[in-house]
């Protein structure tokens, strides 16, 4: 790289957003460079389920993210294509949908209360019965009380799609910098040019620094260590407040037990079309940074998950596995300006961060390219968070 050159748009952080948000800003034609910590694609974006859907149990609570996980699964199959065709990949997008099911009355009574509340929306669903169940998914437990398909809700592999991302990614000419950590960085009013200071994690020292028209930060729950990591002497930062939600998954593997997503109020599986089964997953707010898988909750996994299909215990386990899922406090996405002219933002995608994806790249890019921001992104600012805003000056 040139002492000289100046990108137009420095994204911090190699996750599911920022490889994203990458892809689709190299191919509107924007020079893009990736700096990442470690490798991209490792992390909560590794460990996800891929599970995309908008249903979602209880009914009644209020979904403010409704409108846009609507938005993007309807982009998802435009995003996958191109994903797939660029970075000459699969992605392992498996479009049989999603059946949720019953194990009581009261959990079928949920599920009418779901089918209704799609249908006023104008969504699709079928009710069907236990006995239904047999026909469309075999493998799973007898005396099910009842079930709710959903085609529209689907499934892909997250890490399939980050391979085919990261190839996409360098053949659309955006430079990813692996290994390297941003550490902080200033703008320079007059020149309009932010300087993104990077720490290459291998040399432990300070690399060229980056200069950029833009700066787009997609580091996940590290968002706001960013901005204090350059003054370690100083009170660190909470601009915006967000944190990591662990997560537990198991990654089994056995011969074909089902096709379409199944789900219940605590439990979800999906197998991809290799034999690879998931039960998703735990959340633990409390566990703060703490990445260690923890029998207990294998064992609560593998108990749910019996409950609908009785052999999974069966099943080889091969991967039990832990990520930290970004989070704010009212649970949406940070997604748009952060405060200062050409920085950006895009945090916060709890467990939505892969079905967000597509909506969270294509809305970003509009706003970049346009400098307004879209109207599905306005709910999404950083400025509802009532806190400093997010400054990477704050950091030197
Ligand atoms: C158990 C579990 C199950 C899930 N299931 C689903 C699901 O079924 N469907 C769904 O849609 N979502 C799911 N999610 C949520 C999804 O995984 C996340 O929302 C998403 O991965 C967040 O992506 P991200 O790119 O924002 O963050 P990350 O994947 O965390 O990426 C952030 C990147 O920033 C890098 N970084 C951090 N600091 C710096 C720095 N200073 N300099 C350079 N780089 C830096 C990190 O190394 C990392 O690579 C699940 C999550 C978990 C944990």
């Amino acid at each position: 790289m040139s002492d000289q050159q100046t990108w137009d748009v420095a994204i911090v952080g190699g996750g599911i957003i920022g490889l994203s948000c990458a892809f689709e800003l190299a191919r509107r034609q924007y020079r893009v460079v990736v700096i990442e910590r470690d490798e991209p694609g490792q992390h909560a974006s590794r460990v996800a389920a891929g599970l995309l859907g908008t249903a979602s149990l209880p009914v009644g609570e209020g979904d403010n993210i409704f409108p846009l996980k609507l938005d993007s699964l309807r982009r998802f199959p435009e995003y996958i294509a191109k994903v797939e065709s660029i970075g000459r990949r699969g992605a392992g997008y498996r479009m049989e949908g999603t059946l949720w099911v019953a194990r009581d009355a009261e959990e079928d009574e949920q599920l009418e209360a779901l089918h209704e509340k799609r249908t006023q929306l104008g969504l699709r669903s079928v009710r069907i019965s236990g006995p239904e169940i047999f026909p469309v998914e075999p493998e799973l437990a007898t005396g099910l009380a009842g079930g709710l398909l959903v085609d529209e809700d689907v499934q892909v592999d997250p890490r399939r799609l980050l391979e085919a991302l990261k190839r996409g990614v360098r053949n659309v000419r955006a430079t990813l910098l692996t290994r390297s950590q941003a550490i902080g960085g200033e703008f320079d009013e007059a020149a309009e040019v932010w300087t993104v200071h990077v720490r290459g994690q291998d040399v432990a020292e300070e690399v060229e620094p980056i200069r950029a028209n833009n700066v787009l930060i997609t580091a996940g729950p590290w968002c706001d260590d960013i901005v204090a990591a350059r003054g370690e002497s100083r009170t660190p930062l909470s601009p915006t407040g967000v944190g990591p939600v662990k997560g537990q998954l198991l990654r089994m593997r056995g011969p074909r037990v089902i096709d379409r997503v199944v789900r219940t109020s605590n439990v979800s599986l999906a197998q991809r079309r290799d034999g690879e089964l998931i039960v998703a997953s735990t959340k633990e707010p409390e566990a703060g940074w703490n990445l260690t898988p923890t029998a207990e909750a294998r064992e609560e996994l593998l108990d749910r998950a019996s409950g609908l299909l009785t052999r999974i215990r069966e099943l080889d386990l091969e991967e039990h596995s832990v990520g930290l899922r970004p989070a704010v406090a009212d649970h949406m996405p940070i997604i748009g300006p952060a405060g200062r002219p050409g920085l950006w933002i895009a945090t916060g995608h709890f467990q939505h961060g892969i079905l967000l994806a597509p909506s969270t790249a294509f809305w970003l890019a509009q706003a970049i390219e346009s400098g307004e921001v879209p109207e599905l992104l306005k709910p999404y600012g950083v400025d509802r968070l009532g806190q400093t805003q997010p400054s990477m000056e704050a950091a030197r």
